[in-house]
């Protein structure tokens, strides 16, 4: 039997959302569940890959499926398109596998024609040409991409031309006027008339759909959110119901709880006498769902019992589009709606305290990524208290943002580019193109468009701060100023700030401050702790550090880099002197003063991990990297060491290395010095001793970099061994340490076994064995990773997202020849993918026994790790 590409919504189901896409799967599944649905089909998703394959075109069969289907929608709703008595109207809406908010396009009106309109005037003039001019713009803009400005600025036209503020006060004569002007626009752009047969725009619109797959906004959002470009989006159509016919008729979208904060409340907006997107294009600004109660009480009451059946059905929140024609309430749309980081979590514990789900279910529920949003900012209480507000708009996503003003998105990708950090997008209203500008921006200010504006959902959706709806402020976008209610312009590059939890807008800058663990999210950590198996540990070189980690649930130090605590003024000296030294006996007496530092450094990371272990790394980087290296910064220092200039540049052109990365490092320095190894064993092993004895009992892991030979180990370990054993025989406080190594240069992964017979555990440092695998450097592969994207010739960064095929190889081979020497080997991970999620579940998979992070990343760890023994049990 022939493959099978369009269904109607009877013939789907809310589990066949990859063939049918997330709007037509939920469509179908609510047209299962007897709700007001308005009839329609959906095209597959199968469908729109089939037609890039094709070289863009639908073939005859696909077509013909398309319109015997339209037959039978013909048929059941007693309407036919193009019909003069009694034509059927339909949309062409889009709907990929993951929702894509507003990213693709949607046609409205479809089946209008001269004719048809003519007709539908004889009933109600008004609403033919409104549905007319609706009808001429999307379609041009959608299958042609002829400029929807140009229309805009004809309604605009008009709209001062009568004096009038909003669509809604132009009369049928005008919009028949504007829809003669509208397609006189199609004509100059297209240079043929209007297309007049519905089917042709039929066919028409979903090529455009298909299209719409691959345009620039849709291609930004599925990198931003990890979408496959492979998966096609699905084209759905369906019969119109009206809701711009009078003043009976609207339409909104709503919540099921609030999606800022999770509370337990419906949230939503409509307008009446509107179409479509008029409520989220912030045209005009919309009324509050509570008040629909009345407006029309039956809708409401109607619309409260569909939106609490199908959060219960679908077990989550749901984000609802619905219209009402001449009084009666249609749905649709429902989708598991977007949240912030706060309200997911809220909203998730809540649902287990209400018995709709499961603790595993609720942990499932949260994208690790997301909890990142928890970590921003808010203001300093002080300092807000001390602001005034210059104007208060809608608190649409919360946060404080401060920052710089732009006026366009592209201007800011433009100086995020070039280093500036703090933006606020300043916008009359946003729009799908606006994405990439947004998602570099501290806060969005909006002057149009109410709680469910693009702005706000996408703000929302990012984790960025929104105030929306500030109808006080004067926008010029052209001359990059806006004016507050009192006449103060603030200028580009001038700091405002945004209180996403007030809809406060203030014309300065306020300090912010970190967020902290409370409440909700504790609870769900408490649940993630429970049934992860993997630890958690960070990478911390300092007590703040360290202090943050253990706030934030880590469970010891997985990586302290050392070299760190050289670069502060007072040490950096020393250190020099220790790399200019011309014997060992002037090296050592170097070191002699860099070690009650190294010490007191860190007595305090084992006093702020209370117990828990603290992996420490000997000195890594190449001794450049501690020496300056211009002429005049030379000078300066030979002066202050009392070295004469040459000399002192002869010493420092000597380190210079060809590949640093691949240089005189690791412990290849300990080789060459065996004396830096000694000093800091000494300064490891003292600092636990006083620790012991005061506060905690500490037993520090040693950690010897950048091995690749069992021999080369073996020497730097005996160094260690050595001076802790000889100061611990001498001390009364009997403490344990233990020796290990990092597992980052690919020989050492394929000796593994050998090397577990020195090493009691490993680390897999993940950003070197990354390079080292690969053969290119994490600095430099910047510069051409973006050409391996756009050819399609790697999916991700190797330095964010562990490769599974091949280091990831490298991994699972070590881990196995490890546990093979020493069964009780202790494995983690310690690179930048200790804290990235699907690299925390591969981590999971191949058995280790921690990942270790930023401390700011913790808290992404533990749940990503729970998420990976929910998926994957052990
Ligand atoms: P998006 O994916 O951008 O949300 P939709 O396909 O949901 O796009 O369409 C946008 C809006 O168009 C809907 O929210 C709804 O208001 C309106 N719309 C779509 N189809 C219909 C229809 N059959 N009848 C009435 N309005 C519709
Ligand atoms: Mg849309
Ligand atoms: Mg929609």
């Amino acid at each position: 039997m022939a493959k099978k590409y369009v269904y109607l919504f009877s013939e789907g189901n809310k589990d066949m959302r990859e063939l049918l896409g997330g709007k037509g799967a939920n469509l179908a599944e609510m047209t299962n569940l007897g709700l007001p649905i308005p009839k329609g089909f959906t095209i597959t998703t199968e469908a729109c890959t089939k037609y890039y394959e094709d070289g863009e075109i639908i073939t005859k069969d696909i077509g013909e499926e398309i319109f015997s289907t339209v037959t039978k929608l013909e048929k059941s709703t007693g309407k036919k398109l193009g019909d003069l008595n009694n034509p059927l109207l339909v949309s062409v809406r889009s709907g990929a596998r993951a929702s894509m908010p507003g990213m693709m396009d949607t046609i409205l009106n479809l089946g209008l024609n001269d004719s048809v309109a003519e007709q539908i005037a004889k009933q109600n003039e008004r609403f033919a040409y409104d549905s007319y001019r609706r009808f001429i713009q999307m379609f041009s803009d959608v299958v042609y991409e002829i400029p929807k400005s140009l229309f805009e600025e004809e309604i605009d036209k008009m709209k001062s031309e009568k004096g009038v503020k909003l669509d809604t006060e132009l009369n049928s004569e005008d919009l028949k006027r504007l829809v003669d002007i509208f397609k006189e626009i199609y004509r100059k752009q297209k240079h043929e008339d209007f297309p007049q047969d519905p089917r042709k725009q039929l066919l028409e619109a979903v090529k455009a759909v298909f299209r719409s797959w691959n345009n620039p906004r849709a291609i930004t959002y599925r990198r931003l959110n990890e979408i496959p470009n492979d998966w096609g989006t699905a084209v759905n159509v369906q019969e119109m119901v009206f809701g711009n016919m009078g003043e009976d008729c609207g339409t909104g979208v709503a919540f099921t709880r609030n999606p800022a904060t999770g509370e337990n409340k419906l949230f939503g907006e409509y307008l009446m006498n509107a179409q479509g997107e008029d409520v989220v294009a912030g045209i005009r600004t919309p009324q509050l769902i509570d008040t629909l109660r009345e407006v029309n009480e039956s809708a409401y009451n109607d619309f409260v019992i569909y939106a609490n059946k199908l959060e219960k059905y679908f077990k989550d929140m749901q984000d609802l589009e619905f219209t009402i024609e001449n009084g009666k309430l249609y749905i649709l749309q429902t989708r598991n709606g977007k949240r912030t980081a706060e309200a997911a979590i809220r909203i998730a514990v809540e649902l287990v305290k209400e018995g709709m789900i499961t603790e595993k279910e609720a942990l499932l529920r949260i994208e690790p990524k997301q909890l990142d949003q928890l970590l921003h900012p808010n203001f300093d209480a002080e300092k807000l208290k001390a602001a005034i507000p210059i104007t208060t708009g809608l608190a649409a996503s919360p946060r404080a943002a401060t920052g710089k003003v732009v006026f366009t998105a592209e201007e800011a990708v433009e100086k995020h580019k070039a280093g500036e950090k703090d933006l606020i997008l300043v916008r009359l209203e946003t729009s799908p193109e606006d994405i990439e500008g947004m998602n570099v921006c501290n806060g969005v200010l909006t002057v149009r468009g109410g709680m469910t504006s693009h702005a706000a959902v996408v703000a929302r959706g990012m984790g960025t701060c929104c105030v929306s709806g500030c109808g006080e402020l004067i926008v010029n976008e052209e001359e990059k100023y806006f004016q507050d209610g009192t006449g103060k312009q603030y200028h580009e590059g001038d700091y405002i700030s945004l209180d996403g939890s007030t809809g406060n807008v203030y014309g300065e800058r306020i300090d912010t401050v970190d967020a902290a663990v409370t409440g909700n999210l504790a609870t769900l950590m408490g649940w993630a702790d429970r049934y992860r198996q993997l630890g958690v540990r960070a990478n911390a070189d300092n007590p703040r550090d360290a202090k943050q980690a253990y706030d934030f649930g880590a469970e010891g130090i997985g990586l302290c880099r050392t070299e760190h605590m050289f670069f502060e003024a007072d040490r950096i000296r020393a250190m020099r002197e220790m790399i200019v030294s011309k014997t060992t006996e002037q090296r050592e007496k170097a070191l002699e003063k860099l070690l009650p530092m190294q010490r007191s450094d860190f007595e305090g990371l084992y006093k702020e991990m209370k117990g828990y272990p603290v992996t420490i790394r000997l000195l890594d980087p190449p001794l450049h990297e501690f020496v300056p290296h211009e002429d005049e910064e030379i000078r300066a220092i030979a002066e202050e060491m009392g070295i004469p200039f040459e000399e002192m540049k002869n010493i420092i052109v000597g380190l210079h290395e060809f590949n640093p990365m691949m240089g005189h490092r690791g412990c290849r320095l300990a080789v060459t010095y065996p004396e830096i190894a000694r000093m800091q064993t000494r300064a490891i092993i003292e600092a636990a001793i006083n620790v012991s004895r005061e506060t905690n009992p500490v037993s520090p892991e040693i950690m010897i970099p950048l091995v690749g030979e069992i021999k080369e180990l073996q020497y730097v370990k005996n160094v260690v061994t050595e001076e802790a054993d000889k100061i611990i025989d001498a001390s009364d406080v009997k403490i344990k340490y233990h020796v290990g190594t990092m597992i980052e240069i690919p020989r050492a992964a394929l000796t593994a076994d050998e090397i577990a017979k020195e090493a009691e555990f490993f680390s897999f440092g993940t950003n070197d064995l990354t390079q080292m695998t690969f053969g290119f450097s994490r600095d430099d592969a910047g510069k051409f990773l973006r050409d391996y994207y756009n050819k399609n010739i790697y999916e991700f960064d190797p330095f964010a997202k562990i490769d599974q095929k091949g280091v990831g190889k490298l991994v699972e081979m070590a881990t196995k020849l490890g546990r093979e020497t020493r069964p009780d080997i202790k494995l983690g991970i310690c690179g930048e993918h200790g804290g990235e999620p699907s690299s925390v579940d591969f981590c999971h998979r191949v058995g280790l026994t921690y990942v270790s992070c930023s401390p700011y990343r913790v808290q992404i760890a533990r749940l990503a790790a729970a998420q990976a023994a929910i998926n994957n049990p052990r």
